[in-house]
Protein backbone atom coordinates (compact mmCIF):
# COMPACT_ATOMS: atom_id res chain seq x y z
CA UNK A 1 0.00 0.00 0.00
CA UNK A 2 1.41 3.69 -0.99
CA UNK A 3 -0.43 6.34 0.39
CA UNK A 4 0.69 10.61 0.19
CA UNK A 5 -0.26 14.20 1.40
CA UNK A 6 -1.51 15.76 -1.71
CA UNK A 7 -2.26 19.33 -1.02
CA UNK A 8 -2.56 18.16 2.57
CA UNK A 9 -4.69 15.54 2.67
CA UNK A 10 -4.25 12.15 3.00
CA UNK A 11 -4.41 9.68 0.00
CA UNK A 12 -3.99 6.44 -0.99
CA UNK A 13 -2.12 6.00 -4.42
CA UNK A 14 -3.08 3.20 -6.80
CA UNK A 15 -1.59 1.10 -9.07
CA UNK A 16 -2.06 3.93 -12.19
CA UNK A 17 -0.20 6.44 -10.36
CA UNK A 18 -3.47 8.24 -9.61
CA UNK A 19 -4.99 9.61 -5.90
CA UNK A 20 -8.31 8.54 -3.82
CA UNK A 21 -9.08 11.12 -1.55
CA UNK A 22 -9.54 8.82 1.80
CA UNK A 23 -11.85 10.94 3.73
CA UNK A 24 -14.17 10.96 0.87
CA UNK A 25 -13.91 7.21 0.01
CA UNK A 26 -14.04 5.94 4.01
CA UNK A 27 -17.30 8.49 4.26
CA UNK A 28 -15.50 10.54 6.60
CA UNK A 29 -14.57 7.37 9.37
CA UNK A 30 -11.01 8.23 8.30
CA UNK A 31 -9.95 11.94 8.51
CA UNK A 32 -7.98 14.40 5.67
CA UNK A 33 -4.68 14.45 8.15
CA UNK A 34 -2.02 13.17 6.66
CA UNK A 35 -0.46 12.65 10.36
CA UNK A 36 -3.25 12.09 12.07
CA UNK A 37 -3.88 8.45 10.71
CA UNK A 38 -0.86 7.22 12.22
CA UNK A 39 -2.80 7.18 15.45
CA UNK A 40 -4.94 4.73 13.49
CA UNK A 41 -3.17 2.75 11.36
CA UNK A 42 -3.82 -0.36 12.01
CA UNK A 43 -7.54 0.37 11.14
CA UNK A 44 -6.39 2.34 8.76
CA UNK A 45 -4.62 -0.78 6.89
CA UNK A 46 -7.29 -2.97 7.83
CA UNK A 47 -9.84 -0.43 6.02
CA UNK A 48 -7.84 0.33 2.95
CA UNK A 49 -7.30 -3.86 2.58
CA UNK A 50 -10.64 -4.51 1.38
CA UNK A 51 -12.20 -0.52 0.43
CA UNK A 52 -13.85 -0.79 -2.71
CA UNK A 53 -12.33 2.67 -3.66
CA UNK A 54 -13.14 4.92 -6.41
CA UNK A 55 -11.27 5.31 -9.73
CA UNK A 56 -8.44 8.00 -8.49
CA UNK A 57 -7.27 11.05 -9.99
CA UNK A 58 -4.24 12.27 -11.48
CA UNK A 59 -2.02 14.33 -9.67
CA UNK A 60 1.63 16.06 -10.06
CA UNK A 61 4.25 15.75 -7.75
CA UNK A 62 4.70 18.68 -6.89
CA UNK A 63 1.59 18.85 -4.91
CA UNK A 64 3.20 16.58 -2.63
CA UNK A 65 3.58 17.33 1.12
CA UNK A 66 5.89 15.05 3.70
CA UNK A 67 4.06 11.73 4.39
CA UNK A 68 4.49 12.81 7.90
CA UNK A 69 4.37 16.93 7.98
CA UNK A 70 4.14 16.86 11.50
CA UNK A 71 5.39 14.50 13.87
CA UNK A 72 6.31 15.08 17.32
CA UNK A 73 9.26 13.89 17.27
CA UNK A 74 11.96 13.44 14.38
CA UNK A 75 14.97 11.09 15.22
CA UNK A 76 18.25 10.98 13.01
CA UNK A 77 21.14 8.53 13.62
CA UNK A 78 24.81 9.24 11.90
CA UNK A 79 27.38 7.37 11.19
CA UNK A 80 25.00 4.41 10.55
CA UNK A 81 26.55 3.29 7.71
CA UNK A 82 30.45 1.93 7.84
CA UNK A 83 31.77 3.95 4.66
CA UNK A 84 30.18 6.91 5.59
CA UNK A 85 31.57 7.33 9.14
CA UNK A 86 35.34 6.48 7.41
CA UNK A 87 35.10 9.18 5.04
CA UNK A 88 33.67 11.57 7.88
CA UNK A 89 36.69 10.66 10.24
CA UNK A 90 35.11 9.28 12.72
CA UNK A 91 34.99 5.45 14.79
CA UNK A 92 32.34 3.14 13.97
CA UNK A 93 29.53 3.33 16.45
CA UNK A 94 29.62 0.36 18.48
CA UNK A 95 26.80 0.44 20.72
CA UNK A 96 23.93 2.87 19.75
CA UNK A 97 24.89 5.72 16.73
CA UNK A 98 24.96 9.21 17.50
CA UNK A 99 21.36 10.43 17.43
CA UNK A 100 20.13 13.95 16.90
CA UNK A 101 16.57 15.55 15.81
CA UNK A 102 16.23 17.90 12.66
CA UNK A 103 13.39 20.11 14.12
CA UNK A 104 10.29 19.52 12.37
CA UNK A 105 9.65 23.57 10.96
CA UNK A 106 12.63 21.94 8.42
CA UNK A 107 9.87 19.44 7.12
CA UNK A 108 8.74 19.62 3.59
CA UNK A 109 7.10 17.75 1.02
CA UNK A 110 9.51 15.63 -1.85
CA UNK A 111 9.82 18.57 -4.56
CA UNK A 112 11.67 21.71 -3.35
CA UNK A 113 13.13 24.82 -4.14
CA UNK A 114 15.87 25.29 -0.95
CA UNK A 115 17.66 28.94 -0.02
CA UNK A 116 21.44 27.72 0.55
CA UNK A 117 22.41 29.63 4.12
CA UNK A 118 24.86 32.40 3.59
CA UNK A 119 28.40 31.66 3.53
CA UNK A 120 27.18 27.71 4.39
CA UNK A 121 28.45 24.64 3.36
CA UNK A 122 25.56 22.85 2.50
CA UNK A 123 25.90 18.94 2.19
CA UNK A 124 23.75 16.19 0.75
CA UNK A 125 22.78 13.10 3.09
CA UNK A 126 20.10 10.25 1.52
CA UNK A 127 18.30 8.39 3.62
CA UNK A 128 15.83 5.76 4.05
CA UNK A 129 13.06 7.20 6.10
CA UNK A 130 10.41 5.23 8.38
CA UNK A 131 7.50 6.73 10.15
CA UNK A 132 6.10 4.73 13.28
CA UNK A 133 2.91 3.44 13.00
CA UNK A 134 2.18 2.05 16.45
CA UNK A 135 3.28 3.35 20.14
CA UNK A 136 6.30 1.62 20.85
CA UNK A 137 8.61 1.62 23.92
CA UNK A 138 11.18 -1.00 24.79
CA UNK A 139 10.57 -3.01 21.80
CA UNK A 140 12.92 -6.21 20.62
CA UNK A 141 14.86 -5.94 17.73
CA UNK A 142 12.57 -9.58 16.50
CA UNK A 143 8.94 -7.21 16.66
CA UNK A 144 10.47 -3.88 15.60
CA UNK A 145 9.16 -4.21 11.99
CA UNK A 146 5.67 -4.32 13.07
CA UNK A 147 5.87 -0.89 14.85
CA UNK A 148 6.79 0.82 11.50
CA UNK A 149 3.73 2.14 9.07
CA UNK A 150 6.22 2.36 6.39
CA UNK A 151 9.38 4.00 4.66
CA UNK A 152 9.75 6.92 2.32
CA UNK A 153 12.94 8.75 1.14
CA UNK A 154 14.69 11.77 3.05
CA UNK A 155 17.60 13.75 2.97
CA UNK A 156 19.16 15.29 5.55
CA UNK A 157 20.27 18.46 4.03
CA UNK A 158 23.44 19.47 6.67
CA UNK A 159 25.42 22.65 6.93
CA UNK A 160 28.75 21.62 8.08
CA UNK A 161 29.78 25.04 9.25
CA UNK A 162 26.80 25.28 11.91
CA UNK A 163 26.74 21.52 12.36
CA UNK A 164 30.69 21.49 13.53
CA UNK A 165 31.17 24.50 14.95
CA UNK A 166 31.96 25.26 18.46
CA UNK A 167 33.11 22.64 21.67
CA UNK A 168 30.34 20.25 21.07
CA UNK A 169 29.22 19.65 17.42
CA UNK A 170 25.18 21.35 16.67
CA UNK A 171 23.84 18.13 14.67
CA UNK A 172 20.18 19.82 15.45
CA UNK A 173 20.47 23.74 14.22
CA UNK A 174 23.09 22.41 10.96
CA UNK A 175 20.29 19.93 9.75
CA UNK A 176 17.39 22.11 10.15
CA UNK A 177 17.66 25.28 8.07
CA UNK A 178 14.27 26.43 6.59
CA UNK A 179 13.42 23.03 3.79
CA UNK A 180 16.42 20.62 4.75
CA UNK A 181 14.02 17.92 5.67
CA UNK A 182 12.53 17.05 2.70
CA UNK A 183 10.60 13.27 2.51
CA UNK A 184 8.38 11.32 0.48
CA UNK A 185 7.19 10.95 -2.11
CA UNK A 186 5.00 8.31 -0.58
CA UNK A 187 4.83 6.41 2.21
CA UNK A 188 5.45 2.93 1.46
CA UNK A 189 4.08 0.18 3.37
CA UNK A 190 6.89 -2.80 3.77
CA UNK A 191 4.90 -5.32 2.89
CA UNK A 192 5.31 -3.40 -0.79
CA UNK A 193 8.33 -3.81 -1.05
CA UNK A 194 10.86 -6.76 -2.45
CA UNK A 195 13.05 -7.25 0.42
CA UNK A 196 12.62 -4.50 3.18
CA UNK A 197 15.91 -4.76 4.78
CA UNK A 198 17.82 -4.47 1.78
CA UNK A 199 16.76 -1.32 -0.45
CA UNK A 200 19.14 0.77 -2.68
CA UNK A 201 19.14 4.36 -2.23
CA UNK A 202 21.02 7.15 -3.95
CA UNK A 203 21.36 11.07 -5.22
CA UNK A 204 22.44 13.00 -8.01
CA UNK A 205 23.17 16.51 -8.28
CA UNK A 206 22.52 17.75 -11.45
CA UNK A 207 22.76 14.00 -12.96
CA UNK A 208 25.96 13.16 -11.51
CA UNK A 209 25.39 10.36 -9.13
CA UNK A 210 27.30 11.00 -6.03
CA UNK A 211 26.16 8.76 -3.07
CA UNK A 212 24.53 4.83 -3.63
CA UNK A 213 24.13 2.45 -1.12
CA UNK A 214 21.95 -0.60 0.23
CA UNK A 215 20.10 -0.29 3.22
CA UNK A 216 21.61 -4.08 4.22
CA UNK A 217 25.21 -2.05 4.66
CA UNK A 218 23.26 -0.25 7.63
CA UNK A 219 25.31 -0.70 10.36
CA UNK A 220 21.86 -1.00 13.34
CA UNK A 221 19.42 -1.96 10.56
CA UNK A 222 15.95 -0.02 11.22
CA UNK A 223 14.38 -2.86 13.28
CA UNK A 224 17.61 -1.99 16.04
CA UNK A 225 16.90 1.30 15.51
CA UNK A 226 13.70 0.70 17.12
CA UNK A 227 14.80 -1.17 19.66
CA UNK A 228 17.76 1.28 20.52
CA UNK A 229 15.40 4.28 20.46
CA UNK A 230 12.16 2.53 22.08
CA UNK A 231 14.74 1.51 25.23
CA UNK A 232 15.58 5.18 26.32
CA UNK A 233 11.81 6.80 25.12
CA UNK A 234 8.80 5.85 23.76
CA UNK A 235 8.24 6.23 20.21
CA UNK A 236 5.04 7.84 18.95
CA UNK A 237 2.71 7.40 16.33
CA UNK A 238 3.68 9.32 12.91
CA UNK A 239 7.36 9.51 14.67
CA UNK A 240 10.09 10.04 12.07
CA UNK A 241 13.37 8.29 12.12
CA UNK A 242 15.82 8.88 9.62
CA UNK A 243 18.34 5.60 9.03
CA UNK A 244 21.16 7.59 8.19
CA UNK A 245 23.34 7.85 5.08
CA UNK A 246 25.72 5.59 2.87
CA UNK A 247 29.02 7.29 1.59
CA UNK A 248 29.88 10.11 -0.82
CA UNK A 249 28.67 13.08 1.09
CA UNK A 250 30.43 16.23 -0.13
CA UNK A 251 32.28 16.51 3.05
CA UNK A 252 34.10 13.43 2.64
CA UNK A 253 35.64 14.35 -0.81
CA UNK A 254 38.63 15.76 -1.60
CA UNK A 255 38.44 18.30 -2.32
CA UNK A 256 35.14 19.09 -0.61
CA UNK A 257 32.37 19.87 -2.53
CA UNK A 258 28.98 21.96 -1.12
CA UNK A 259 25.70 22.35 -3.10
CA UNK A 260 25.51 25.72 -4.96
CA UNK A 261 23.35 27.85 -6.77
CA UNK A 262 21.17 26.08 -9.33
CA UNK A 263 22.20 22.93 -8.21
CA UNK A 264 19.32 19.92 -8.80
CA UNK A 265 19.64 17.32 -6.23
CA UNK A 266 17.50 14.14 -6.96
CA UNK A 267 17.29 11.90 -4.01
CA UNK A 268 15.84 8.08 -4.10
CA UNK A 269 14.95 4.61 -2.57
CA UNK A 270 14.64 2.33 -5.18
CA UNK A 271 10.41 0.69 -4.48
CA UNK A 272 9.34 3.99 -2.81
CA UNK A 273 10.71 7.17 -5.38
CA UNK A 274 12.50 9.93 -5.49
CA UNK A 275 12.95 13.59 -4.29
CA UNK A 276 13.57 16.63 -6.28
CA UNK A 277 15.67 19.61 -4.16
CA UNK A 278 16.85 22.78 -6.56
CA UNK A 279 18.80 24.93 -4.50
CA UNK A 280 19.27 28.87 -4.31
CA UNK A 281 21.62 31.16 -3.10
ZN1 LIG B 1 22.04 11.97 8.15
Amino acid sequence: MRTANLSGRLVLVTDDESAVDVEQASDGRFGPDPQSVYEHWKAFREWAAVADLPPGRPFATADLGSPAPAPRQVLAAGLNYRAHADESGFAVPDTLPPVFTKYVSSITGPVTEVRLPEGGHTDWEVELVAVIGEWAYQVGEGDAWRYVAGLTVGQDVSERITQLQGPAPQFGLGKSYPGFTPMGPYLVTPDALDDRDDLELGCSINGEEVQKGRTRDLIFSLPALVSRLSAVLPLLPGDVIFTGTPAGVGMGRTPQRWLADGDVLVSHVRGIGELRQTFHA
